[in-house]
């Protein structure tokens, strides 16, 4: 049998992660896993949960694990925009929960309903409450798409209207949605960008990208209007060198970029979006078919309890940590990972597989009264995606530093390499990260 032109490759990247795992791991710096006979609550089971269980089981022993979650379908939701852009089946990201768990991980398939930090329980959705001696929140994103207007998640994949981020179907739906804008063979597509922190960030830009691609392969792209609506002053992604490319292509690829201007709402039988613009004034957009950011947020039993920002720019929407520690500020037993955390940057799967080591370092540190020494320095890292066969590796890390990993893939060049990575090579090294093991 032969090897695939991409197996060398694969080897690197996937040699790579595991080096990085062989100095980072806890597990392995320590001759043999610490004893405690904490309780351990871990909420949320996806994948910074997951990840957080599987290795903490590993490096503490005698402590009872819980993890808390009633998601029984695991999702790989970086594949999401690979389903919304016509190349992927949505089985292709779908899992169980359960095949990542180690078996010695007692999981609790319920949501927590409550959260009381000062008295170290939460509450489940089946009533139960649970007490800990150590919490770690990674309770992800909770999309807020009840915030725009006239709008349902059960409108994902009708009346023109797509939307990656929902779930699996929703991307299928999405990609649908696009099909049917290009049998009509002409039309308009409004892109769209909402004014929170959101997971992967560049998924938004990722779908602009790859429906152009999809609209030239027709031959007949003049024929399409596409805009991108943007809340912020000529900006759609946070790090300006790769601000500065989407735009300059956006020009080169006659994308129209609107700025200041937030989707507060939409008609969906007349296909028409509202946006609110900064000076205070409004507009009405029609489209053909619309893509939809919502809003993000952590979910709501996070901003009820005591353990949201008190005050900054995360105040009441994201969990309170330092975020280089990742320990809660007020609450030394609780610690956070994943895209609940309010930090500067951090949402992405690469992020979890960078926090999770320093998270479990750190957990163990302060189970052994130790000082917490592990930092996470904002990595964050997608492959955004600028046409369907290539792509640019973005890595970058608080202040918005370059964190370029490997020295052959230039930062901020387009490449196919980097689209096979996306394609073909980060699915394994996500698995890899969900055992924790790199
Ligand atoms: C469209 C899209 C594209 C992406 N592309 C990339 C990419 O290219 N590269 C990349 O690195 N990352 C990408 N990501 C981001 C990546 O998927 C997330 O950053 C990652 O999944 C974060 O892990 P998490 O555990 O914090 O959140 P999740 O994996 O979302 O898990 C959170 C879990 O918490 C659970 N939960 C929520 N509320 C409660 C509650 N009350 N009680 C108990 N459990 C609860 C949820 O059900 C879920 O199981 C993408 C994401 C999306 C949506």
């Amino acid at each position: 049998m032969s090897a695939s032109p991409t197996q060398p490759l694969r080897r690197k990247l996937l040699l790579g992660l595991a080096a990085g795992a062989a100095v980072t791991s806890p597990a392995a710096l320590l001759a043999k896993p610490l004893r405690s006979q904490a309780r351990i609550v871990i909420l949320g089971a996806g994948a910074a949960g997951i990840a957080m269980a599987n290795r903490l089981r590993r490096s503490i022993a005698g402590a009872r694990i819980t993890l808390v979650g009633a998601r029984a379908e695991h999702h790989y939701q970086p594949g999401y925009t690979m389903i919304a852009s016509g190349l992927w089946r949505p089985e292709r990201v779908l899992s169980s929960t359960q095949q990542w768990l180690a078996n010695d991980i007692d999981w609790l398939a319920h949501d927590v309903t409550a959260i009381n930090a000062r008295q170290q329980w939460v509450q489940l959705s089946n009533q139960q409450q649970l007490g800990y001696d150590l919490l770690v929140v990674a309770t992800g994103c909770q999309l807020n798409y009840h915030q725009i207007e006239g709008f349902e998640t059960s409108m994902i994949g009708q009346h023109g209207i797509g939307s990656v981020y929902a779930s699996p179907a929703a991307a299928q739906a999405t990609s649908t949605q696009i099909d049917a804008l290009i049998a009509k063979g002409a039309g308009r597509a409004l892109f769209t960008l909402s004014d929170t922190p959101l997971k992967c960030a560049g998924a938004p830009l990722k779908m602009t990208f790859t429906t152009v691609s999809r609209l030239e392969k027709t031959g007949q792209r003049e024929r399409f209007q596409v805009d991108f609506f943007s809340p912020y002053q000529n900006r759609v992604f946070a790090v300006p060198t790769y601000n500065e490319f989407v735009l300059k292509r956006w020009q080169e690829q006659s994308v129209g970029f609107f700025d200041q201007r937030l989707l507060t709402g939409l008609d969906a039988h007349s296909r028409q979006a509202f946006f609110r613009h900064k000076d205070g004034s409004t507009s009405k957009e029609a489209y053909d078919f619309i893509h939809v950011v919502p809003p993000m947020s952590a979910p709501d039993v996070v901003k009820a309890s005591d353990l949201v920002w008190q005050d900054g720019p995360f105040a009441g929407n994201w969990l309170e940590v330092d975020q280089y520690s990742l320990q809660h500020r007020r609450y030394p037993n609780v610690f956070g990972v994943g895209d609940v955390i309010g930090t500067p940057f951090g949402k992405t799967a690469a992020s979890v597989k960078m926090q999770a080591p320093v998270a479990e370092r750190n957990i163990l540190a302060f189970l052994s009264n130790q000082p917490l020494n592990a930092r996470y320095n904002g990595y964050t890292s997608c492959p955004l995606i600028t046409s369907i066969g290539r792509a640019i590796l973005s890595e970058f890390g608080y202040e918005g530093k370059l964190m370029p990993s490997f020295g052959f893939i230039s930062p901020t060049e387009e490449s196919w390499l980097v689209w096979m990575m996306k394609e073909q090579m980060l699915q394994p090294a996500y698995n890899a990260m969900l055992h924790g093991k790199v």
